[in-house]
């Protein structure tokens, strides 16, 4: 299987014929893919690279970097990513931004002076696809606050916790068609739903009360760092302070609540409204936040870590309380026009999902009168006239970019991947799959599975990691064989030891 794999890629790599591909070719390709050559997934990649004497590697330095690469990088350099044709998207994506850095509209936010002092003229566009592909444009590594794109967070924290019914106990799930923070609860005494100031108070009140108040910020800051891709996030004391001096509203809507008995026992109103401004005082960049949005797109696994940080159930919730509420007072008419689910904040980012796809995150200061970042809600409305991203795009006939591969070939993929990862021994590439709930015991058209696989090339440290999944230990393929039928086949010692030691006894050929 190796071999038929490789060769072609091989040789489309090798232009000139001559048995050999140079270095540069091969980190063309990668990087061309939106993978970064430095990307922490691909540690192995430099190393061999670099330990091959001369600009140019044989057959034989190939399929020992592929053998490093793993199936991530493989899957790079084939196109088989889920933006294919990466450097074309990145063109359109410069396109859209060049056109909207005109847009100098609308007044950075001064309820505080720290977010007043911010440089209005800021603008930075990051994007993640699920696989960890990158695109980033202008001030990406610039710190912002949170403010209230920490909504879906403490939100989704607050299910992973409670589960949807007894967080929904608490909080609605309408739109309130008023302000971010009009002192006004539904017509049973909870906020409208967990995107406006009520509602993330409440997610913030639910959010592990066994712990201390330290371990408690430690737990937030855990959270954040998990979906930025183990990205230590930063906090702006000065903005805390500010937020805490100047929260008459926030702290008259904790009382609101409290009177109409809202909250659930126990509740203390100062500590939950710190535990509140110490989210919205939590520090970005909008690199960081593609990759929180990449996680929410990604079904809740981080594509940088493969760590699974939320269940789908939570993403999914998540995401429809973004489509329907996240974007203040033009919520609406933004899913109606942009129809994907994004949240808006007043420091002036716009974290917004394509499921399955990619995140982004737009970090412009200046806002409309809604409080949605001028540029990033402009960004948006052009990528999606240019791109078919609306949910509802697939529905009518359009001349829209279509720049994602097809899902089912995706899905069916998956399967390979595992099986070829197994047979190269990739147990990081195992394990993501794992994280996104795929059956390792799913076999190809022969029957084969990824533990045959394993077995048969030597792969011990695949072999013991499938056993530890609890794979089934001899499932047979079309021609009747087991993975230590195979094992014994090739002679791979560790292998047999491994799998004998099975009980059940898989039957050995003769
Ligand atoms: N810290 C702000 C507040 O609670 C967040 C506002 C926002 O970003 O919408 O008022």
């Amino acid at each position: 299987m190796k071999q038929t794999d490789v060769n072609p890629l091989f040789r489309s790599l090798d232009e000139q014929g001559e048995g050999m591909v140079s270095k540069a070719a091969i980190l063309a390709r990668l990087t061309q893919s939106g993978i970064a050559t430095n990307d922490s997934r691909l540690p192995g990649v430099l190393s061999v690279l670099e330990s091959i004497k001369g600009n140019k590697v044989s057959k034989e330095g190939f399929d020992a970097l592929l053998s490093y690469g793993g199936t991530l990088f493989e899957r790079a350099i084939t196109g088989q990513l889920v933006i294919p044709e990466f450097t074309q998207f990145s063109q359109e994506v410069q396109q859209i931004f060049n056109t909207v850095l005109d847009n100098r509209e609308g007044k950075v936010a001064d309820y505080i002076p720290q977010l007043g002092r911010v440089p209005a003229d800021k603008f930075g566009v990051a994007i993640c696809t699920i696989d960890g592909q990158r695109f980033c444009l202008g001030d990406v590594d610039d710190a912002f606050t949170l403010q209230s794109s920490c909504k879906p967070i403490l939100y989704c924290a607050a299910l992973e916790e409670h589960g949807e019914e007894k967080v929904h106990r608490h909080v609605g799930r309408e739109p309130s068609g008023l302000s971010f923070n009009e002192l006004t609860l539904n017509r049973i005494g909870l906020p409208h739903n967990p995107m406006i100031n009520a509602g993330a108070i409440m997610s913030s009140s639910l959010m592990r009360r066994d712990l201390p108040t330290a371990d408690r910020l430690e737990y937030l800051n855990s959270i954040v760092k998990a979906l930025s891709g183990d990205r230590q996030p930063g906090f702006n004391n000065a903005v805390f302070q500010s937020e805490r001096e100047t929260a008459d509203r926030n702290f008259a809507l904790a009382h609101h609540m409290r009177e109409r008995g809202a909250f659930p026992e126990g509740i203390e109103i100062n500590s939950t409204l710190d535990y509140y401004f110490a989210a919205c005082s939590t520090e970005v960049t909008a690199n960081n936040m593609s990759t929180i949005s990449a996680t929410l797109a990604n079904g809740g696994v981080c594509p940088q870590t493969g760590q699974r940080v939320f269940t789908k159930e939570t993403i999914k919730n998540c995401l429809s309380m973004m489509y329907s509420c996240g974007m203040y007072d033009y919520s609406g008419e933004f899913a109606f026009k942009v129809g994907i689910p994004a949240k808006s904040s007043v420091s002036g980012v716009i974290m917004a999902v394509i499921p399955n796809v990619l995140g982004i995150a737009v970090w412009s200061p200046r806002l409309d009168a809604c409080g949605n970042s001028v540029r990033g809600v402009d960004f948006l409305t052009k990528l999606v006239e240019r791109f078919c991203f609306h949910n509802y795009d697939s529905l009518v006939e359009s001349k829209k970019l279509d720049p994602r591969r097809v899902r089912n070939e995706r899905e069916s993929n998956l399967i390979y991947q595992a099986i070829y990862a197994a047979s190269i021994g990739d147990v990081n590439e195992l394990k993501r799959l794992v994280a996104h709930e795929h059956d390792l015991n799913s076999a190809d058209y022969d029957g084969r599975t990824p533990l045959h696989l394993a077995a048969a090339e030597g792969q011990a440290e695949a072999v013991g990691y499938l056993l530890k999944q609890k794979v089934q230990h001899n499932p047979l393929d079309r021609w009747g064989f087991t993975p230590l039928d195979d094992a014994i086949r090739h002679k791979q010692q560790a292998v047999i030891q491994l799998l004998d030691g099975d009980k059940d006894g898989p039957k050995k050929v003769a």
